[in-house]
């Protein structure tokens, strides 16, 4: 028996405008998708009566799970719960449970009076389950219809999050077959996606069908992903593992790490099981290598602090990159970015640095210099290595394609 599909749609109309993105559906997606649940259909559609109706209609036709999130507030925009009350022949009644919740909410947390509209959220269709939700006044909702499961979740996203990991994934496999659906990732840096096809061909073309294999292309990066669906999940990793060796070992020289892991928590790992510590002297970024370094938690084990030097004065004052250099090479450039790297290393005596320069655009290129030059430096012990690199994108781009050069320069740098 192959695995049950699920759709979801969300609703609202903040999400067809685009206001709000919708990351709902994405969340829940991968989270079904850890159990087994594949996804046939992710749909949005507006607070309209009519067209929420017949999405119900039409994703219960492929569906044995619709999920269904947004519009359960008390605004007059929010339509879903006497929608579903109608759709399933039901009538609002008071849920005892959802009410006591309610209440404790605004007596005890909120200290504030309840308004009717706040103790309407505790009126559910008598033909649901209520979906506990421990974090907000509206609870989740479940029916039953020809076969097919409805569940109703706020739209709020951490609402929706806590009902789900809660309540929704434990009991799906106790209502649709779920199977098991692994995956493996590999994380390539410094080779284009067709120059990798090019090179794992033959791997690729020895997969067996049930192995499919994903190309997940993301700044200046390409994660590889091998996935495989079946029932018995230790001899799906098994055969799954023989085939991503072997694409491991063709692509040896660009990977990062064989796991689904960003650059900064490679970096992160690698710090902290050395235990070295960084600091960055930041131009072009702006501090965005200091932030994705301290994105991380524990990032306080490895990472020291920045100096942002966006004006060449504090690339003089603070750093003591010398006046001629600026007005004889520019702040674009080897001797400055090691300089700059050099120096940061000795001001927060840290083991190893990143310096950065460069031209982001959208203006400020010239011939010699062109918009997306940027210099790297890494400094470590008794080392410093420098490199330049062009940049062909927009401004936004250029910023994080340059942070993750940096970092995977520090990884390949062994500056030791
Ligand atoms: P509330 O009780 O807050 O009214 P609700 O179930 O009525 O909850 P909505 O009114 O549809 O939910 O949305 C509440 C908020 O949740 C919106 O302001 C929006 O920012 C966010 N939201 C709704 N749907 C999504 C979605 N699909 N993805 C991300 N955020 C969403
Ligand atoms: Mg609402």
């Amino acid at each position: 028996m192959s695995a049950s599909f699920a759709s979801i749609i969300t609703i609202g109309d903040e999400l067809l405008i685009g206001q709000v993105v919708d990351t709902n559906s994405a969340w829940m997606a991968q989270e079904l998708n850890k159990i087994g649940v594949s996804i046939k259909h992710r749909v949005a559609v507006g607070d309209s009566w009519d067209d929420i109706w017949s999405a119900l209609d039409e994703e219960s036709k492929h569906a044995s799970v619709v999920l269904i999130t947004g519009g359960l507030g008390p605004t007059s925009d929010d339509i879903t719960k006497p929608l579903l009350c109608k759709y399933f022949g039901g009538k609002l009644v008071v849920d005892e449970a959802t009410l006591a919740h309610v209440t404790n909410i605004f007596v005890n947390r909120l200290k504030r009076p309840m308004l009717e509209s706040n103790s309407k959220q505790a009126e559910v269709p008598d033909v649901c389950t209520v979906l506990f939700n421990e974090v907000g006044t509206a609870p989740g909702m479940m029916f039953e219809k020809d076969g097919t499961i409805f569940i109703s979740l706020p739209g709020v996203p951490h609402e929706m999050k806590w009902i789900m990991t809660n309540v929704v994934l434990p009991l799906l496999p106790n209502k649709i077959h779920t199977s098991n659906i692994v995956h493996r990732t590999l994380l390539t840096a410094g080779i284009g996606e067709s120059f990798l096809a090019d090179l794992i061909k033959e791997e690729e073309a020895a997969l067996p069908s049930f192995i499919k294999l994903a190309y997940l292309p993301n700044s200046g990066m390409v994660r590889l992903r091998l996935s495989a669906e079946g029932e018995n999940k230790d001899a799906l990793f098994e055969l799954l593992s023989i085939h991503f060796e072997k694409l491991k070992a063709k692509v040896k020289e660009y990977l990062v790490i064989d796991e689904d892991l960003p650059m900064e928590a490679v970096i992160a790992r690698q710090l902290k099981e050395n235990g070295k510590t960084i600091s960055t002297a930041e131009s072009c970024t702006g501090g965005y290598i200091a932030h994705l370094l301290t994105s991380m938690p524990g990032a306080s084990a490895y990472f020291k602090g920045s100096i942002v030097s966006y004006d060449n004065s504090i690339k003089t004052n603070v750093l003591q990159v010398p006046k001629t250099i600026l007005e004889t090479v520019g702040a674009v450039s080897e001797e400055t970015v090691r300089i700059m790297a050099e120096r940061v290393r000795e001001i927060m005596q840290t083991d190893y640095s990143i310096a950065v320069s460069g031209i982001m655009g959208p203006d400020g290129g010239t011939e010699e210099k062109p918009v997306g030059m940027v210099w790297i430096a890494v400094s470590g012990v008794g080392k410093t290595i420098s490199k330049c690199y062009y940049l062909h994108h927009n401004r936004e781009r250029n910023i994080q394609l340059t942070a993750l050069n940096a970092l995977n320069l520090l990884r390949i740098s062994k500056c030791g």
